[in-house]
């Protein structure tokens, strides 16, 4: 269907042309007409759907339709993060460029001046984060008496977050007359009972299940020892000659410590996390979507948001041990019906976190071990998910929206360069699957150092994707009590191999 026969009007058909959008998103194809009918809408979707325009589009219309004869705002969307806020931002300017409505963009972290100039001047629609917009409303600077429309979008972050009580003294302020339209990757109870106190006989849009873009996402997963991690992240961005890597860490900590790390190892990368300045996200942000850092380390809360097209990488440095949030991370590729990649490095304390995500998806993620000859095999488990109660919410349906417009889909495949290219002078030996000189292991792959070359076996990629079949269960690949093989035949040197390969060089 093309966005004409949604009902909206040519100055908005121009700008979703513009864009470059030919055919509407499920979610927009859904959304739009009923949004332009006054109806409130939930809508089961995450970031990389074609969300913000699903209800940009025709609050945009609504409110152009409708006279603005105040200052106040007639429309607020509310986002947990200051990059989701300036993001939605940047898409209603571009999408209302040729109607005449004003627009600002209130979050923390930057001065309130310009924010009480701009809602002073009058503006009809504000993209705010709750603790700033609560802030100003305090002050009597922001008005909310005259709001029309409501969207919260990511309302489960914005609960994670702990917004509700922020969100609920903005509600106080709105006028209970209002249309809702509430976005959410994921449902667990306490969304539920939030939604259900703020909608109205909402039309329900579940195009997107929460897990769909994880279906489109080629996912992998790696056992690995917690040490060994970072020469295997190294090895893989290098060897594979990865760039736009996004990868994610559990703490701001760990986030700048592997951006140090990463750089050391000459991959160049910044971190991003709530502790860095607005300023300072910004420009990590606009580096890495310029490709001028191959690397972004994030935190979960830092990534929200972010919308890089064709992210094509994706990397669980630690993992996540809410499982929801593996699907926000994963989410941050495979988007707008692009195939992506995302890579799980787990560590003996994470596997449980892996198997619940596994439930939360129903799918199994495809595990491996780097043997002690640095093959890649997959690794055959003992799947148990934790048995402490997530807030794991009820799957929305399964009709899983793998492109826009019927473009995209498709597995992310593309093992070939994977295999024995052994791309001198960076490293001796091959990738995570090349079976060259123990990369991902901790010591190959670095130009710098000789031992990267003198591994074991010259590595077809798709030969080590075979099942290791004498192998036990719980194989790991370093760093645990049942390395190699689980059967009591561990290989003697295997474990010395891998500490001298990573105390050597760094
Ligand atoms: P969102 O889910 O709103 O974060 O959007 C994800 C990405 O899809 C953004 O980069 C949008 O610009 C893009 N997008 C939104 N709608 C469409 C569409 N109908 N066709 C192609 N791309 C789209």
């Amino acid at each position: 269907m093309p966005f004409a026969k949604l009902g909206l009007r040519s100055e908005l058909i121009e700008a979703v042309v513009a864009k470059g959008y030919d055919t509407p998103s499920p979610i927009q194809e859904r959304a739009i007409p009923a949004i332009l009918e006054r109806r409130d809408v939930i809508g089961g979707a995450q970031t990389g759907t074609g969300k913000t325009a699903a209800f940009s589009l025709p609050m945009l219309q609504l409110l152009a339709e409708s006279s603005f004869n105040n200052k106040r705002p007639r429309a607020l969307v509310l986002t947990p993060t200051r990059e989701l806020a300036s993001q939605v931002h940047q898409s209603i300017r571009d999408y209302g460029q040729k109607l005449n409505l004003r627009s600002t963009v209130i979050f923390g972290g930057v001065g309130l001046g310009p924010q009480i100039t701009s809602l002073r001047r009058g503006v009809d629609i504000v993209v705010a984060t709750p603790g700033r917009l609560l802030d100003l409303m305090q002050r009597r600077e922001a008005n909310l008496s005259a709001v029309e429309i409501l969207v919260l979008d990511e309302a489960d972050r914005m609960l994670d977050m702990g917004f509700i009580h922020d969100i609920k003294k903005i509600l106080k302020e709105v006028p209970n007359e209002r249309q809702n339209l509430l976005f959410s990757a994921t449902y667990s109870k306490e969304v539920k009972k939030f939604c259900d106190g703020i909608l109205r006989d909402p039309v329900e849009v579940e195009v997107s299940a929460r897990n769909s873009t994880a279906e489109r996402v080629d996912q992998e997963a790696y056992i690995v020892g917690q040490k060994s991690k970072r020469a295997m992240l190294s090895s893989m961005i290098k060897n594979e000659n990865w760039s736009q890597v996004l990868v994610f860490t559990r703490t701001k900590h760990g986030a700048n410590r592997l951006a140090t790390q990463l750089e050391k190892d000459d991959i160049s990368a910044m971190a991003i996390h709530g502790n860095k300045s607005q300023s300072a996200r910004e420009r990590a942000l606009a580096a890495f979507k310029a490709n001028r850092i191959e690397v972004l380390v994030a935190t979960d809360i830092a990534a929200r948001g972010l919308d890089i097209v064709d992210l094509p990488y994706v990397v669980n440095y630690e993992m996540p041990n809410v499982a929801e949030d593996y699907v926000h991370r994963i989410g941050r590729t495979g988007r707008a019906g692009k195939a992506g990649k995302a890579i799980s490095l787990v560590c003996e304390t994470e596997e449980e976190y892996l198997w619940d995500i596994e439930k939360l998806l129903k799918r199994e993620i495809p595990v491996f071990i780097i043997d002690q000859n640095g093959e890649r095999r997959e690794a055959d488990m003992d799947r148990k998910p934790t048995s402490k109660k997530h807030a794991h919410s009820k799957n929305r349906g399964g009709s899983a929206n793998r492109s826009f417009g019927g473009g995209g889909g498709g597995g992310g495949g593309g093992r070939g360069p994977r295999g024995g290219g052994n791309r001198n002078p960076r490293g001796g030996g091959g990738g995570p699957r090349s079976g060259g000189g123990g990369g991902p292991r901790g010591g190959g792959g670095r130009g710098r150092n000789p031992e990267g070359g003198s591994g074991a076996g010259a590595g077809s990629s798709q030969n080590n994707r075979r099942r290791s079949g004498g192998q036990g269960n719980r194989q790991r690949s370093e760093g645990n009590s049942s390395e190699g093989s689980s059967q009591g035949s561990k290989p003697p040197t295997f474990r010395s191999k891998i500490t001298n390969l990573l105390s050597r060089g760094r």
